[in-house]
């Protein structure tokens, strides 16, 4: 942490709470002791403990540096020069930027309601169209795109357009309705899952995510990898992680409570927080954001203001998120 960093960080949707003492020993164990070597290109322990536990075959495994990375193999694989990329906007930050820089077209489709409108970007998908993108949970905003909703517009999905689920925040969903994209992926073969440790797993530092994709994308998204681009003790954290689960998902319970505990609590004080079911969530405070950001920084709490839009705000410990309520009271009564 700088010495400029408040003490409170909920800028960057992480997970606060550090890694389980079994996954510190994995890494100060064998793992440190082999990193002369170098790590195992396709990840293939790690993919194979993937398919097993997530019920898909290992051939549609790809394991990435982070699920950004995979992002960007999979705009690479499917997108050239002028060819269009459809997702939501506002979404994640970094879709713009990914397409951008391998030649490709955004098409961003406005969000309905703070959600995505799937109606507009069914109708945005063209000729052009080599990829879609659904982020569920959406960040910034943390809402979600429903069961039937997703099925109906999978339907009007030309079936050689690939949609990508960006389920990065998937393991903090509580509200049933919202499908499982492996189930999706399982029955529709243009469903490409994206997942990540950096967020429930609480490995963001590690940089490991990955993809559940048919072939012959699944080979394709691997081919635009960086060669041993992920560290053999990402992959041994991420293994030591999947063992670790029933406790990881203890805590990840945790932060869902935490989280719907502080947006009841907004609520009570009156501002408005879409549903949210990441480990994140929203205020649409406009022209405010930046006031507002200044404000929770002054309090010892970070927090990030997307500029003229809103801020998005993790789900941090208790005491953060009680010093998050403190100033979001003070600067309620302040306007
Ligand atoms: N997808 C979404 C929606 C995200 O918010 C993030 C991280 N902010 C990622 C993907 C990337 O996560 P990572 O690269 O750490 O796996």
């Amino acid at each position: 942490m700088t010495s400029t960093q408040p003490p409170y960080r909920l800028a960057a949707n992480e997970n606060p709470y550090p890694p389980l003492p079994s996954v510190v020993e994995t890494l100060r164990g064998e793992a440190a002791q082999r990193v002369n070597r170098y790590p195992d290109w396709f990840c293939d322990d790690l993919r194979a403990a993937l398919a097993q536990r997530l019920g898909v075959p290992f051939e549609h495994v790809a394991v990435g540096v982070g699920s950004v990375a995979l992002t960007q193999q999979l705009v690479q694989a499917t997108a050239d020069r002028g060819d269009e990329v459809v997702y939501a906007w506002q979404s994640f930050e970094a879709y713009p930027h990914l397409v951008r820089v391998n030649g490709a077209q955004s098409v961003p489709v406005p969000l309905h309601e703070e959600t995505h409108d799937l109606d507009a970007m069914a109708a945005a998908v063209g000729e052009r169209t080599r990829l879609v993108i659904v982020c569920n949970p959406n960040n910034p905003t943390s809402t979600v795109v429903r069961r039937a909703a997703l099925e109906r517009f999978l339907d009007r999905i030309p079936p050689q357009v690939p949609v990508v689920l960006d389920e990065a925040y998937r393991e903090f969903v509580s509200d049933d309705d919202v499908p499982d994209g492996l189930a999706l992926h399982l029955d529709r073969p243009n469903v490409v899952v994206l997942r990540t440790f950096s967020k429930a797993y609480g490995l963001a530092g590690l940089r490991v995510g990955y993809a559940v994709a048919r072939e012959p994308l699944a080979t394709a998204v691997r081919d635009c990898a960086i060669a041993f681009g992920v560290t053999d003790l990402a992959q041994q954290a991420a293994l030591a992680s999947l063992r670790a689960e029933p406790e990881l998902r203890e805590r990840v319970a945790r932060l869902a409570k935490e989280r719907d505990r502080v947006v009841g609590e907004l609520r009570a004080m009156g501002w408005t927080v879409p549903p949210a079911e990441a480990n994140f969530y929203w205020l649409r405070l406009g022209e405010r954001s930046r006031a507002f950001a200044q404000a929770c920084r002054e309090a010892g709490v970070a927090v990030r203001a997307f500029d003229g839009e809103g801020v998005r705000i993790t789900v941090g410990d208790p005491p953060a998120n009680d010093a998050l309520l403190r100033a979001a009271a003070d600067f309620g009564s302040t306007v």
